[in-house]
């Protein structure tokens, strides 16, 4: 499903957008920020991203840092997370930050 939204195969409200990686609005927010940042490539999960190496995984979260900009939140603050595996609720098989913020965020998440 996100490899079509990176091929724009599937419509998504896009916020940024890198050579090799894409930033959209996550369809059901959990924050006044909820934006998704994803490899194009495809891999699974964040551990394959680390495992694939040629720095995509640090793009990524450069990129997920400039959303933070963008969203006005990077003063106020904002998390970045990968969900991974089923106990996490990753509910998409390919590696996706969510970058969250616009709130006071609780810890540790529910
Ligand atoms: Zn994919």
């Amino acid at each position: 499903m996100f490899c079509a939204i990176a091929a724009g195969q599937i419509p998504a409200t896009r916020v940024l957008e890198s050579d090799r990686t894409l930033a959209f609005r996550d369809l059901n927010p959990q924050a006044p920020t909820h934006v998704l940042v994803i490899p194009k490539e495809h891999h699974a999960d964040v551990a394959a991203l680390a495992k694939a190496g040629a720095g995509l995984l640090d793009e990524l979260l450069a990129q997920a840092h400039e959303v933070a900009r963008a969203e006005g939140v990077s003063e106020t603050g904002y998390r970045v997370v990968f969900n991974t595996g089923a106990d996490a609720g990753q509910t998409v098989p390919h590696a996706h930050a969510h970058v969250l913020g616009g709130r006071a965020l609780t810890w540790p998440p529910g």
